[in-house]
């Protein structure tokens, strides 16, 4: 059983004019084995969601609270909430030049498990991996995200969700730039990831394509930093006929 509850979460960003409020009060609570979608406008704040659940050091949280079953997760370090088992895939990763897929994946597995995965084990699981995101096992002796094209760094993080085996795992605009195949696998990889039943999936998406291939429990409409509305799947096929238009002209 895991629970991911946000309540009431206020963030400021840093510029340069200094801090800049956008969330403006989120909340919202993910079970085991619930799938959320979070819509919304270009710059409504999604990725803010994302960056604070994660722990971004330019996201400053002014109020309110996330907890995963009841332990503060603010006040952990971006490593502990992944010992935690929050799994944050970003809307941008980051390229780590000169460390290999192989290396990144067994080393962010020995930090959430402690110890060291069994190296026979290992490597079948990480090929089993590769091979289910559609990519080639010499993928693994790659530098992570470097050079990788956008479909790879979407489906690099299929693998990484399916090794590493969180209890929630937010996923920032895990579609964009994805051609139809590569969104097919990266789809059937966060439903596996979600089938097991155990699971929290908070996906964040601009795009209502995606939701043709994953179904979503609840979708939650984000605008301007807050939550404007909430309903079941049927609301996705809604924003896909009408788009965000209602919402943004409300908010001006
Ligand atoms: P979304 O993911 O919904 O497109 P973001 O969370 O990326 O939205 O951005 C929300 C708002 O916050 C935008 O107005 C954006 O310009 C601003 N913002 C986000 N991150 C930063 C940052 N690091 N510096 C300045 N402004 C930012
Ligand atoms: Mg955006
Ligand atoms: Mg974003």
């Amino acid at each position: 059983m895991s629970t991911l509850e946000i309540k009431d979460l206020h963030v400021s960003v840093d510029t340069e004019d200094g801090p800049k409020e956008i969330l403006k009060g989120v909340a919202l609570t993910i079970k085991d084995g619930e799938t959320h979608a979070i819509m919304g406008p270009n710059g409504s704040g999604k990725s803010t969601l994302a960056y604070s659940i994660a722990g971004h050091p330019k996201y400053t949280v002014t109020g309110g609270t996330v907890t995963l079953d009841g332990e503060d997760v603010l006040a952990m370090s971006v490593d502990e909430r992944a010992r935690a088992g929050l799994f944050l895939a970003m809307q941008y990763p980051v390229e780590v030049p000169g460390v290999s897929v192989s290396n990144f994946l067994r080393t962010a597995k020995t930090a959430i498990d402690g110890e060291a995965p069994k190296l026979r084990t290992w490597v079948k699981d990480v090929n089993a991996a590769l091979q289910r995101a559609n990519l080639d096992p010499s993928f693994s002796q790659r530098s992570v995200n470097e050079g990788f094209s956008g479909g790879e760094k979407k489906r690099h993080e299929i693998a990484q969700l399916e090794l590493l085996d969180p209890k929630v795992a937010v996923l920032d605009e895990t579609d964009s730039g994805l051609d139809i195949d590569a969104l097919k696998v990266v789809s059937q990889g966060v439903n596996r990831f979600a089938e097991a039943g155990d699971k929290g999936v908070l996906l964040i998406t601009h795009y209502t394509r995606i939701l043709r291939y994953i179904k979503p429990d609840f979708v939650h409409v984000f605008v301007d930093g807050k939550i404007a509305e909430e309903g079941g799947s049927e609301l996705a096929d809604q924003l896909e006929a009408e788009g965000y238009d209602k919402y943004t002209r409300a908010a001006v």
